[in-house]
């Protein structure tokens, strides 16, 4: 039954819209709840999920046997098994809930996926960006779709309605050129009155996005956080002229020296956005405090440490446990993320009861060891943060050290190669590398994943690794 006609998919996008409009308000209303009606809520997806997951999928049934899912609470998960992107790649038909979802026929679905397009005529397939090595395959089912759209969707309408002077939405997306990546498809399927999209891959040369933007005027603006670095230096240089009143850096760990670049550019605080294609938008920034929210409503997201064990609040958290409570069709239910995370405690000035993490700052895939030595990508980015002329880089770790790539920011900025390479064999001698390898070599552009159009900004020598 799939919809290949564009009429056909013209037609299925109305009616998605019209869910989309019916789903609003109360997701609107759920970023407004107290504490006590968020436990309530998650305690109960919770369950429905467990319930769901044992009806349907044959692999979660089996491991969820024995455990009381009616006394589960959503803050209590430790007695469930986590799983692993390599368990939803290997248990992939017998994972799913519904038996249409195999992986034969999601990754055929995949192949020839150039614009936005329904999968057996109301799910959706997205492929995992891969910037952590391992490819993914997520599924999701039709009212999930929405909410992966709403987990932003509605944090940017209600800033909007607060300011209403901001006039009508133009949301302005610089992401990936290809549907078969999250942000682009979803934002295809909702396009509508309520909220413009113009959208530019993020892969066309830079000067054709910024005449876009530019002949656009968004109100809002989304990018991969490498991008926004980019921007920002456009609009300081005065080639891009925008003034979008929201800004959201996505999918790509927000360094703070790009943060500090785009809010001076464009006035407004950079909200960062921590998004999955498994586990759709994960956590949104907040205008009133550093770090982000997550949406409690829709994901329980525990931070652990190597051996799965909680991380308390304020301590870094090596990687997250996500389960999501509003997918059933493919139930991810303490699924492990190597994104790193920090649970803020004090509650936030803007009033919200959903739990603030800090920025992801990274991922545990980005740490480079040398023999016992373990290089967090911290070191490089201090020392590439700090000199304006690199635009972008890409650090590739060598046997004995690293080699760096680094675009310049414009043609009249000269990357003063001497000066960070001395800074960068600096770094990592303080950091445990006694005598460290240290290349740096100016390019014209770094080379963007073909698909997802995320640069991928450290390497490890075994980048085979998970
Ligand atoms: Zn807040």
């Amino acid at each position: 039954m799939e919809t290949d006609t564009s009429d056909g998919v013209a037609a299925r996008r109305q009616e998605h819209v019209a869910r989309w409009g019916e789903l609003l308000g109360d997701r609107l209303e759920r970023t407004q709840w107290s504490r006590a009606t968020l436990d309530t809520h998650r305690t109960g997806a919770l369950r429905a999920l467990l319930a769901e997951a044992r009806r349907g999928s044959p692999w979660h049934r089996e491991r969820l046997a024995g455990i009381d899912v009616h006394s589960i609470i959503a803050d209590d998960l430790g007695a469930l098994p986590t799983m692993t992107k390599d368990d939803l790649m290997s248990h992939f038909d017998d994972i799913a809930t519904d038996r249409r979802v195999t992986l034969e026929a999601t990754e055929a679905h995949l192949r020839d996926l150039t614009t936005d397009r329904y999968f057996e005529g109301d799910l959706h397939v997205v492929a995992s960006g891969g910037s952590s090595g391992q490819r993914g395959v997520s599924v999701y089912g039709w009212d999930a779709w929405v909410d992966v759209h709403l987990g932003l969707a509605r944090h940017l309408i209600a800033d909007l309605m607060a300011r209403p002077d901001a006039g009508g939405t133009v949301m302005g997306l610089v992401t990936a050129s290809n549907s078969t990546h999250m942000t682009t498809a979803v934002a295809t399927t909702f396009a509508n009155p309520m909220v413009e999209i113009r959208s530019f891959p993020v892969t066309l040369p830079v000067r054709t996005i910024v005449a876009g933007l530019n002949a656009a005027q968004p109100t809002s603006l989304t990018t991969y956080a490498s991008m926004l670095g980019v921007l920002a230096t456009e609009a300081a240089a005065g080639r891009l002229r925008i003034a979008p009143r929201r800004v959201y850096a996505t999918s790509e760990p927000l360094l703070p020296e790009v943060r500090e670049a785009a809010e001076a550019a464009f006035g407004e605080p950079v909200a960062n956005v921590w998004g999955t294609s498994e586990g759709g938008v994960m956590a949104v920034g907040c205008r009133q405090a550093t770090g982000m929210h997550v949406n409690e409503d829709l994901v329980i997201v525990e931070p652990v440490d190597e051996a799965n064990r909680p991380v308390a609040v304020g301590e870094r958290a090596a990687k997250v446990l996500v389960t999501n409570l509003f997918n059933p069709l493919q139930p991810l239910i303490r699924y492990e993320l190597t994104d790193e995370a920090v649970v803020l405690d004090a509650p936030c000035a803007c009033g919200s009861a959903h739990r603030r993490f800090a920025d992801v700052q990274g991922r545990l895939d980005d740490v480079f060891t040398y023999g016992g030595t373990a290089i967090h990508p911290h070191v490089f980015r201090t020392v590439l943060g700090r000199h304006r002329a690199i635009a972008e880089y890409q650090v590739r770790q060598t046997p004995a050290g690293a080699c760096i790539l680094a675009a310049a920011a414009g043609a009249g900025d000269r990357v003063e190669v001497d000066l960070v390479t001395k800074e960068l064999f600096e770094g990592l001698r303080q950091a445990g590398i006694p005598d460290p390898d240290v290349a740096v070599e100016v390019v014209a552009s770094l080379e963007r994943h073909a698909s997802t159009g995320k640069l991928r900004r450290f390497v490890p020598l075994s980048s085979s690794r998970r």
